[in-house]
């Protein structure tokens, strides 16, 4: 096992490679990736599965080892190995062939980092706060279940694992499963798509209703599909009857989730409802001091202020200034200064700090590209090829422009904000399946810059 240093260089090598790597591809393939060992000049590195494996090696690992080697301050080679420990944030997949026969190990899926000593509490999340902390004291008893929605990067999935946790360290024969909802489908549709659907489809419902706290994150992603919703009604009730734990997250309250069953909206709604909001600029502060000092770094006052005034939305982006500051101070041996950190962030490239683009370009592009009009983009046709490219122009004003929600779905003729929030996250998840749409976006991106 890697000691300290290697794993404060493998932290900064995942900064750096967050930066280099649009967000959604950082998610799918390095959110579960760890140092697995750390020897001169070689760091090895574990992904969960053969098939991520595969993706980071064959796509990725020139940037890895760049990442790996900027941190460290010289050459260094990375092998990537699968390494089932490698499972911070998404459960084993049930794809995994080799057969699961004895109950599920005590907890499953919960990353180290994500604890209550790391969670630092202010105006606007301390009542979800204080809510998870209830949830522990009395599993199944305070509320059940806790259902927690806010905004990306305000902390939701943080909290689940932190009860996961803490419910662990008071019991340690606590079986806690942490899954994200979208794992959750994903196994339930392998469960009932494969041919001995009979012994996994059993090995699914035992898998997920025998433990004793069960933490779904991202239920939104429900939406999609009906089988889904199901399984999710049927294994809430089989874990609530038996007084388990149930603790739920989402972007939006139950009330606001497309498509919800009525059935399992009232029973999501049947515990605590807890709402996470965006960060005032004191908890801004006190988490860029809470990060900086767990990597052993002294932040200044002054170079704090600046980096909670530029970030403001979203404490992944804040958490990734303040690596790319660090780091960047570091390897230019420059001091910590609002400068240098002003400096280091203005590097960045067109795909985490954009300037914002005007939305004008974004549309002309867009449809450009797709060979629709802009009149189509910005009118009521439904047909799909015009749905899709009004829905990358959403996704891409979302985060490339300045716009707002309502401003975008006003830009795209007169929608909604929840029609414009709707097409910004299924763009955000295909991309994540789909290297064709990723080229799309990159291509017009690069047709953006351009003009910018
Ligand atoms: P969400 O699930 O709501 O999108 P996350 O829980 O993934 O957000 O949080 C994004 C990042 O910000 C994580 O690295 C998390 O550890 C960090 N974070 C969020 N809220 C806090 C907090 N109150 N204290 C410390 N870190 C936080
Ligand atoms: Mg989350």
């Amino acid at each position: 096992m890697a000691e300290a240093l290697p794993n404060r260089t493998w932290e900064a090598a995942l900064g750096v490679l967050q930066l280099e790597v649009p967000k959604a591809e950082y998610l799918a393939w390095f959110q579960g990736a760890r140092l697995v060992e750390a020897s001169d000049g070689e760091f090895v590195v574990g992904v969960p599965t053969v098939f991520a494996k595969e993706i980071v090696d064959r796509r990725y690992r020139d940037v890895v080892t760049r990442a790996a080697s900027k941190a460290s301050g010289r050459d260094v080679a990375v092998t990537i190995v699968v390494s089932p420990a490698a499972t911070p944030v998404t459960a084993p997949a049930l794809a995994d062939p080799a057969p699961r026969a004895s109950a599920p190990s005590p907890s499953v899926g919960l990353h180290p980092r994500l604890t209550f000593e790391r969670f630092v509490v202010g105006t606007s999340n301390r009542l979800a706060h204080a809510a998870a902390l209830r949830v522990c004291e009395a599993p199944g008893h305070a509320y059940n279940p806790l259902f927690i929605y806010s905004g990306v990067g305000l902390g939701k999935t943080h909290l689940l694992h932190a009860i996961g946790h803490a419910i662990v360290a008071r019991d340690p024969d606590a079986r806690v499963l942490y899954v994200p909802c979208e794992t959750f489908t994903n196994d339930l549709l392998h469960s009932i798509r494969t041919e001995d659907r009979g012994a996994r489809a059993r090995r699914f419902r035992e898998r997920y209703r025998s433990v004793d706290v069960l933490l779904i994150d991202d239920v939104e992603f429900l939406s999609r599909t009906e089988t889904s919703q199901e399984e999710v009604f049927h294994t809430f009730n089989a874990l609530y009857s038996q007084g388990r734990q149930i603790v739920l997250s989402s972007d939006q309250p139950p009330s606001e989730i497309p498509r919800l069953f009525a059935r399992l909206r009232s029973r999501f709604e049947s515990g605590l409802v807890a709402d996470l909001q965006a960060p005032d600029l004191d908890l801004r502060r006190a988490i860029l001091e809470t990060i900086a000092a767990s990597e052993g770094a002294q932040l200044p006052s002054d170079v704090a202020d600046f980096l909670a005034h530029r970030v403001r939305r979203n404490m992944r982006e804040l958490e990734g200034a303040l690596r790319r500051t660090l780091i960047y101070a570091e390897l230019s041996g420059l001091p910590l200064t609002p400068d240098t950190a002003a400096r280091a962030l203005d590097g960045l490239g067109a795909a985490s700090h954009p300037r914002p683009i005007a939305a004008r370009h974004v549309l002309d592009r867009t449809a450009a590209h797709f060979s629709v009009t802009l009149d189509d983009l910005t009118g009521s046709r439904r047909d799909a090829p015009t749905a899709y490219a009004r829905q990358v122009a959403m996704y891409l004003l979302r985060n490339d422009s300045s716009l707002s929600l309502p401003e975008i779905g006003r830009t795209l003729g007169g929608r909604d904000h929840t029609t414009a929030l709707h097409g910004c996250r299924k763009i955000e998840r295909l991309i994540q399946l789909d290297d064709r749409l990723k080229n799309h976006i990159e291509t017009i991106r690069a047709q953006l810059a351009d003009i910018a």
